[in-house]
């Protein structure tokens, strides 16, 4: 889309130009250099516009929320179907290779774990797994005790639960390997130890699909996140959009996500787009008859 402005706005310039020699009656071998130098100036002031604005628009645009005081404040229907989390730039967490308990269903609880316990000391560093956000700094006694949220630029939320020490506040920007609190044995925890979450919109993702902490390493340079695997279906009626309709599309390495607004029909979405309604559906699993819902993220 960018590329199809800069091509109009440098073939304008180049009739332009041209037309405003040929009035002056010069000579247009003799001014083709100039001519030239200022469509090239143009086209890299152009290209550095779009260069800033991708460097601002990322991931983290499938959020339309920032709220400081609930690590969970998400709506299940928001979870895009799926999504590509790029890995790369990580630091973990904690040097430590040891996981004392996994991600998954504890019968012993009757709950799901949803995060990773590697082991660690009271008062060990833990750092922040990629550049981001600092969301929650929060105490809950019957659970993560001192814990840390970060929203992340690739998408990522990741959680650090059971601290003794929070080194950061709400809403200040960190880099991947800056440390955000002191390994502590706070909340609902038998011996000190890390709880870490990774989340995508609330979604819980097994830590160790992205994560391998024994090799202190990614699992890869991409990760692919799909609702189906992590999620009850969820249904396409009943609860009505709120008042907040925010539409976004955010850029992401070969895709790009759309948030449904109120109004739209997968026939208006995809006249928008510029896109087939069947590669619409195809992309996000849906049916030609599917519903659609305000707040929906579509990729395409
Ligand atoms: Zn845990």
């Amino acid at each position: 889309m960018y590329l199809s402005v800069l091509k109009k706005v440098t073939i304008g310039l180049l009739m332009f130009t041209a037309s405003s020699f040929s009035c002056l009656a010069q000579d247009l071998i003799a001014s083709q250099a100039p001519t030239d130098r200022r469509v090239r100036s143009v086209d890299s002031v152009a290209l550095q516009r779009l260069l800033d604005m991708q460097t601002y628009e990322h991931e983290a645009d499938i959020y339309d929320s920032w709220d400081n005081t609930k690590a969970h404040p998400y709506a299940s229907e928001l979870i895009p179907d799926s999504f590509r989390i790029d890995l790369r730039g990580f630091v973990m967490p904690t040097p430590s290779t040891k996981v004392t308990s996994r991600y998954g269903y504890r019968p012993s609880f009757r709950r799901m774990h949803k995060g990773l316990d590697i082991k660690v000391f009271v008062g060990d560093t833990i750092v922040s797994a990629f550049d981001g956000k600092v969301r929650v700094v929060r105490y809950d006694a019957g659970g993560y005790g001192y814990y840390v949220v970060v929203r992340h630029n690739n998408g990522l939320e990741t959680i650090y639960g059971h601290l003794s020490k929070q080194l950061v506040v709400a809403n200040q920007e960190v880099k991947a390997g800056e440390p955000i609190g002191l390994g502590g044995n706070t909340g609902r925890s038998f011996g000190a130890h890390l709880h870490f979450e990774t989340r995508l919109l609330g979604a819980a993702i097994n830590p160790e699909l992205l994560f391998d902490f024994p090799a202190q390493d990614v699992t890869g340079n991409y990760f692919t996140f799909y609702k189906a695997d992590y999620l009850p279906t969820v249904s396409t009626s009943g609860r009505k959009g709120s008042s907040r309709m925010a539409s976004s599309s955010a850029r992401k390495g070969g895709s790009r996500y759309y948030k449904v607004r109120k109004g739209d029909t997968l026939s208006s979405i995809s006249k928008k787009l510029g896109i087939s309604i069947s590669t619409l559906c195809s992309n996000n699993n849906l049916k030609r008859n599917s519903t659609i819902r305000p707040k929906q993220i579509l990729r395409y």
